[in-house]
């Protein structure tokens, strides 16, 4: 049941995004749906199979087991089922901007975390548009992080939702008027605010690293409110890859064993 009501909001929220960007785009899309979606949402349809067969629910088993077992800070401070639920939220979604951070900053998870922004354009598909690996590894560091915490577990599925929901929704080309976006944005991630972490400009690629909410950015100082060339002239992606025709699937799932481009 939980993992149906996951897969139907993300559906739901994919599908009013892609209406969305065709009925109201922020930006002429330079390289074509066609080229990007299939590459975008094979590796989307592979990764569901991949934590299908692993460890698709493990987040929120983790958290039971915490719990049973009386494992980590929450479940040794017996909060109000209230704020321990909204600590949950905040706590994981902190410890999610901290990996991203770290994906940029350390060349190993960097070449995971590339593939994300090889994308050579910015929509709802780049929000799926991730190495199956670094998957793999961000529930192994979410299991972690749920552990120490003590998380609530009905928290970590809420948790997953809104963070499927906020990426779709932040990834996707919609216009949204500039004086709504700039008041939506002093809680919330917009799409205008993390396109400019898709910027080809590293000083930008290496800003804006939140999710969901925007506080973490603003705080640590990672907070870029404009893109040098504006949000409808700037370039997408990354510079070694922009040259060549766009990398195809199995390329892809390659990369991060290649060698490392500079960028
Ligand atoms: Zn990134």
């Amino acid at each position: 049941m939980e993992t149906f009501i996951r897969l139907a909001t993300a559906l739901g929220i994919f599908l009013m995004m892609i209406g969305w960007e065709y009925l109201s785009p922020r930006r002429q899309l330079l390289v074509g749906r066609k080229q990007r979606w299939p590459v975008n949402i094979g590796l989307a349809a592979f990764n569901m199979i991949i934590m299908r067969l692993s460890i698709g629910a493990a987040g929120y088993l983790s958290a039971v087991d915490a719990s049973e077992r009386g494992f980590g800070l929450l479940n040794g401070l017996a909060l109000p089922h209230g704020l321990g639920f909204t600590v949950t939220l905040l706590a994981l979604d902190f410890a999610i901007y901290w990996q991203h951070v770290f994906s940029h900053k350390w060349p190993p998870l960097w070449r995971l975390h590339q593939v994300h922004h090889t994308d050579p354009a910015f929509d709802a598909t780049t929000a799926v548009r991730f190495h199956p690996l670094e998957i793999l590894l961000s529930m192994g560091y979410k299991i972690v992080c749920i552990y120490l915490l003590g998380a609530v577990p009905e928290a970590v599925i809420a948790f997953e939702i809104i963070l499927n929901g906020a990426a779709t929704f932040n990834h996707s080309n919609v216009a949204i008027p500039v004086r709504f976006d700039s008041k939506l944005r002093w809680l919330f991630i917009t799409p205008d605010m993390h396109r400019i972490h898709h910027s080809v400009l590293r000083s930008e690629t290496d800003s804006n690293y939140g999710f969901s909410i925007s506080c973490w950015d603003r705080l640590f100082g990672t907070y870029v409110d404009n893109p040098k060339d504006g949000q409808t002239a700037m370039m997408i992606g990354l510079k070694p890859f922009r040259q060549q025709s766009e990398l195809g699937f199995l390329q892809l799932l390659a990369l991060p064993f290649k060698a490392l481009r500079k960028r």
